[in-house]
């Protein structure tokens, strides 16, 4: 513990119950290293309040003293945003605790849930309540509110409903000098300025603790169908989506991916089968919803809207899954697709936005453009298509040594398609957030004027810079702000 530690533990000790400071080692462990353990740092205090107050007191007291804190939810962060640093200068703040849903309003479409809550612990309140709350992702069984808030979290239902950023209506939060932001009102019309709430989302912790969001709901699904369909290229996917929203609004799902990514995933995979027989290039699942009784049966439009397709030559083969278990054996697959490429080999993972009419053609540019660049690598890209964001990825040439390609080779890949994504007007990070994976390519590749305001309203709102300190803006970045160090 470091000298501030122990100021900081003295001011909470009698202002906090003892079950919120957790100082075992044994237990602070499961949280100093990020789900892909890729990054390890060290801790020897983690807080665990249970309410605003308790939030509060912290924040105040980390705030006087100078400790650094790491927000952190379910811990699923893919860019090491929640790992506390490896000089032991930082205080975790779990929101865990703080899991209760304060309330659902069916008639409103509204839920108010703490930031602890697990995302799949809100999609059972919400369903017993006849609504649905429109969000889903691979770590749903881990992942809290707080964290898909604070990285504005998208997801396979980004298509008809946005990422978080549109579906949160109000935030609460304790500010970096322990202040109540209480913006849970759900207004529709709101001019008061700068918008709090939505420079909250996608924070990463770094200008405020998130305690609760209000959040938007839609009514549960009457039906629900998905479909796998086989095309020729990415060009031809994104004609069969552009047809199918000329015809319905009822899709929310539609996700792309290569040959190679099926064929890892029929591979490892135990259990998985091939949906459409043959070899084909590409291929998509959709998947669309009945919201209301009226809405056309999802198995009816498939059956009508691929046999147009197919007539005009835009699918080669398709199949509409018979049953629900069909349908989660397709979802199966395209959530197996990172652990069957992982058991494959080593690869450079990106997570990467273009605009939407020009993902076709990156997708197939990109991939020629690395595999020539990078002889024996292969490149190709997975994901959701119409949201113009793919998880491109260049596998490593057989037989690497996994440690050294992660280390020699790999940054120079990144550096690659990263120019290559700004260079076709896209983002180096579409969902996962920047983090402190990302930290010195934000850097090299951000405008100036991006890159001041970034700075600007970190310096303004967290002048010490205790809120989650080298995670979206890199240390020593800006004069105004002074780390919190092990030996203060
Ligand atoms: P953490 O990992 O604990 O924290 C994430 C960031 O938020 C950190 O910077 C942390 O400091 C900050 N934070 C956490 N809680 C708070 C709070 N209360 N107040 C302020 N800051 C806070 N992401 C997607 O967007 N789309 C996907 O499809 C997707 N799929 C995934 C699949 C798998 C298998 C896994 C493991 C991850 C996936 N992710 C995805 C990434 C991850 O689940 C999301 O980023 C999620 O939002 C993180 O939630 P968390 O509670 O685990 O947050």
């Amino acid at each position: 513990m470091t000298p501030a530690q122990n100021r900081l533990l003295a001011d909470l000790n009698g202002r906090l119950p003892p079950r919120a400071i957790v100082t075992d080692p044994d237990a602070i462990a499961p949280w100093l290293t990020d789900w892909r353990k890729r990054w390890r740092g060290r801790a020897s205090l983690l807080l665990e309040p249970a309410t605003v107050d308790e939030v509060q007191a912290i924040v105040r007291a980390a705030a006087l003293t100078g400790v650094a804190l790491v927000p952190q939810g379910g811990n699923t962060s893919m860019v090491g945003g929640a790992t506390p640093p490896e000089d032991g200068s930082a205080a975790i703040l779990s929101l865990r605790r703080m899991n209760r849903i304060r309330a659902i309003d069916p008639d409103a479409g509204l839920a108010v849930v703490e930031a602890g809550v697990i995302l799949a612990d809100l999609h059972a309140a919400a369903l017993e309540r006849g609504q649905r709350f429109p969000l889903t992702l691979g770590a749903r069984g881990s992942a809290t509110i707080g964290g898909l808030v604070s990285t504005n979290a998208g997801g396979t239902q980004v298509l008809r409903f946005g990422t978080m950023r549109g579906l949160v209506a109000g935030i609460e939060a304790v500010l970096p000098d322990g202040s109540l932001h209480d913006g849970l009102a759900a207004l529709k019309k709101d001019n008061r300025g700068y918008d709090l709430t939505q420079l909250l989302v996608g924070a990463e912790g770094t200008l405020g603790i998130v305690t609760a969001a209000t959040l938007k709901l839609v009514p549960a699904i009457v039906a629900r169908g998905v479909a796998w369909a086989a095309v020729a290229s990415p060009t031809d996917a994104l004609a069969l989506l552009r047809r199918f929203e000329a015809a319905t609004r009822a899709v929310e799902s539609f996700e792309l991916l290569p040959r190679e990514s099926l064929a890892a995933v029929l591979r490892h995979i135990p259990g998985a089968r091939a949906p459409v027989a043959g070899d084909h290039p590409w291929h998509v699942l959709i998947e669309a919803t009945a919201m209301t009784p009226d809405d056309e049966a999802p198995a009816a439009l498939f059956e009508r809207l691929l046999a147009d397709a197919a007539t005009a030559g835009l699918v080669a083969d398709a199949t509409i899954a018979a049953s629900e278990a069909q349908a989660e054996a397709f979802w199966r697959i395209r959530d197996s697709i990172s652990d069957a490429e992982r058991a494959t080999g080593p690869a450079a993972q990106h997570d990467i936005s273009v605009p939407v009419e020009t993902m076709p053609r990156f997708m197939v540019e990109a991939a020629a453009a690395c595999d020539a660049r990078f002889p024996g690598t292969r490149a190709s890209g997975f994901g959701h298509l119409g949201d113009g964001n793919v998880h491109f990825h260049v596998r490593a040439p057989a037989g690497v040594d996994r440690d050294r390609w992660y280390a020699d080779e790999a940054p120079a890949i990144t550096r690659f398609v990263n120019d290559l994504v700004v260079a076709a007007g896209g983002s180096i990070s579409a969902e996962h957030g920047i983090g402190q994976m990302k930290l010195t390519e934000l850097v090299r590749l951000s405008s100036p004027a991006r890159l001041a305001a970034l700075r600007a309203i970190k310096a303004g709102l967290d002048p010490r810079n205790i809120m989650n300190p080298g995670k979206l803006i890199a240390p020593g970045d800006t004069p105004e702000l002074a780390p919190a160090r092990a030996d203060e």
